[in-house]
């Protein structure tokens, strides 16, 4: 059993080993600064038909009515950039770089596990619950605080050195452990994010309204797309990552080695025309094991048609 002053750093390293890219750990508190962002956010409807984001408020914001006995919460980042000859080319319809590999709540979920298992064979009896991109924690607003990277005015966490294409999860336990501290924000004057986003979406630097937003539209709405976003989606037709490739500090992400995260080979290769002819059976090959399944083959198809003819205004 490792001595308590080695228990964060074990945590750190086996992380690194597991292929997370950062691992920053806070203590399990109440979120003060978060209880009025995320109170104004859904006040305005900012999460459109989004309801499961009103649901456990308080749980939210606090982890310990998440976890009982909860002391700390471990955030961890998980690199999904794709290598530049691996990405889709400009002049075809997009999905988002997260989803070009299989579904992350699956390989991170493992990780995560496994992350657990090591620590209570090394640490011992400890309790924890393993979450990602669940709707009860605020993954963002833990990372920050635990120093992984600020939240840029896009709202993604931006990690100096790295940007922003990774995936945030949380292992939160019941031992108290060694805290890190947050970082400034290193967005300064720029506002590319808020320039180029085509729906206007990003309504003010740090505010995204959810029901603006491409992704909103693409995956979550499960109705028509409404007339009046038609010719703002572009290319777009599962998820939008226009905000974080203007962003500069992206110019550092580096390709993922992540094996899961790779894309069908055929991905990049199809072409607008391949796109709007896609089949039931080529969508099942494509996207066998990704998120892009998330909205099925009827949503995408959707989407699809919606780019390629956008309705008149
Ligand atoms: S993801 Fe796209 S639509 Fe959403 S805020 Fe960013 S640029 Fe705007
Ligand atoms: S594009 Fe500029 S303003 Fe937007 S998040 Fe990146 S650094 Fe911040």
């Amino acid at each position: 059993m490792l001595l308590r002053a080695d228990w964060t750093p074990f945590i750190k390293r086996r992380a690194a080993e597991l292929g997370f890219m950062a691992c920053g750990i806070s203590k399990a508190e109440f979120l003060e600064d978060e209880a009025p962002r995320l109170e104004n956010w859904l006040r305005h409807g900012m999460n459109g038909r989004m309801a499961y984001m009103e649901n456990h408020f308080d749980m939210r914001l606090d982890p310990r009515r998440l976890v009982d006995g909860a002391k700390s919460v471990i955030s961890l980042l998980l690199n999904y950039y794709p290598a530049p000859e691996d990405q889709q080319p400009a002049d075809t319809l997009q999905i988002s770089k997260y989803a070009y590999g299989r579904d992350y709540h699956f390989v991170i979920k493992d990780k995560l596990k496994t992350l657990l298992a090591d620590m209570q064979a090394e640490i011992g009896d400890i309790g924890g619950r393993c979450f990602v991109d669940s709707a009860p924690v605020l993954d963002r607003a833990w990372a920050k605080k635990s120093g992984l990277g600020w939240v840029g005015k896009n709202t993604n966490l931006i990690t100096p050195g790295s940007g922003s294409f990774y995936f945030i999860a949380e292992l939160i336990v019941d031992v108290e452990l060694d805290y890190d501290g947050a970082i400034r924000d290193y967005c300064g004057t720029c506002t590319k994010c808020l320039d180029a986003c085509p729906t206007q979406a990003i309504t003010e630097p740090y505010v995204v309204d959810g029901s603006k937003c491409i992704s909103y539209f693409t995956i979550e709405l499960k109705d028509q797309i409404p007339t009046e976003v038609g010719g703002q989606l572009g290319n777009w037709v599962f998820g939008c990552d226009i905000c974080q490739d203007v962003c500069p500090w992206n110019r550092f992400a580096k390709p993922h080695q992540e094996p899961q995260f790779q894309a069908h080979p055929d991905l990049k290769n199809l072409t607008p025309g391949d796109w709007r002819e896609i089949t039931h059976e080529l969508f099942t090959e494509l996207f066998r094991q990704s998120a892009v399944k998330r909205t099925g083959y009827a949503g995408l198809t959707r989407n699809i048609a919606f780019v390629s003819n956008p309705p008149e205004l």
